[in-house]
């Protein structure tokens, strides 16, 4: 059996540094420090911070007065920063910083006198945060449909802006009928979408044309997970999302001859190794990475941080 990884997979530089953080913290303060919501989503990841002190929370009134607060990659709105204050929480923001430039874009665009149309997922918390950071109209759009059943007129000034675990390939056809149907309509430029998210998607994309089967290592949770299964699903490759080794069925990937092997940006490596060492179960494996972009990208830490 031939394994071939996806090269770039796994953790971003959004993911690191949100890591990292909640690591920083807890030398620095000790513990515990509370994060709210999942730091990023993986369970593996969340275990293992926990082990360490951290503590995760989905509402603020769970942290005790004075304790530690460490806002997760997604972003949140600006009533949880208000809430916050309110409570005399000191934050620390692990919000990456690809997502906060989505709500500089949405704010800016506000001030320009548009209304914001967002595409996205309803329900991620990345979508509940980015509406609640612009403050005016928020339209939320999914798909082409969305965008004709909208409840406004054609010449309306509009922006959009777009939730980052969305590629270029993905927010194509949803922008093109934004644009063919509102006359006053901008948007940032493509490249400001994340870059993590298009080098994950073009290198399944690539990964489909030489394998017969594709294991996706990341959370049920992990939107782009999901949309890297999707993508091997869409070029006709069965594709299969595991959270770890402990969700893979041997009887499924048995009779394939090459398999496919990536994971979402939020989950770690050692993920995946453990995937390789269970397939070794079926007898000796061939294991070579596809050439692909190599990323160097890295995000600042918070100053407070820098010294722990
Ligand atoms: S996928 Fe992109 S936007 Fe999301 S955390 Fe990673 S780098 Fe940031």
């Amino acid at each position: 059996m031939k394994v071939i990884l996806a090269q770039p997979r796994g953790f971003c530089a959004g993911v690191v540094r949100a890591v990292e953080i909640v690591e920083r913290a807890l030398a620095k303060y000790g513990a515990p420090v509370y994060v709210r919501h999942e730091i990023v989503h993986n369970g593996y990841v969340v275990e293992s911070l926990k082990a360490k002190g951290a503590h995760f929370v989905e509402n603020l009134s769970e942290v005790p007065r004075g304790a530690r607060a460490i806002f997760s990659a997604h972003g949140v709105a600006k009533s949880v920063e208000e809430e916050a204050a309110t409570l005399g929480l000191p934050v620390i923001d692990a919000t990456c910083p690809l997502v906060a430039k989505v709500h500089n874009q949405g704010e800016r665009y506000v001030g320009e006198g548009r209304s914001v149309v967002l595409i996205g997922h309803a329900g991620h918390p990345e979508v509940e945060g980015t509406m609640g950071r612009i403050p005016g109209p928020v339209y939320l759009v999914q798909s082409e449909a969305d965008v004709a059943r909208l409840d406004l007129s054609d010449d309306t000034p509009l922006a959009y802006v777009t939730q980052t675990t969305l590629s270029v390939d993905d927010t194509k056809s949803v922008i093109a009928a934004l644009k063919r149907r509102f006359t006053d309509i901008v948007g940032p430029e493509t490249k400001d979408i994340c870059y993590a998210t298009q080098n994950r998607q073009s290198a399944v994309r690539a990964l489909s044309r030489l394998v017969d089967l594709i294991l996706v290592v990341g959370a049920k949770n992990s939107s782009n997970s999901n949309r890297l299964r999707e993508i091997g699903a869409e070029a006709g490759v069965p594709s299969y999302l595991i959270a770890d080794r402990s969700e893979l069925d041997l009887n499924l990937v048995r009779d394939a001859r090459t398999i496919g092997l990536t994971a979402g940006a939020s989950a770690p490596e050692i993920l995946v190794h453990e995937v390789i060492e269970a397939l070794r179960q079926l007898g000796p494996l061939d294991v070579t990475l596809l050439p692909g972009v190599e990323e160097d990208v890295e995000f600042r830490l918070p100053s407070e941080l820098l010294d722990a």
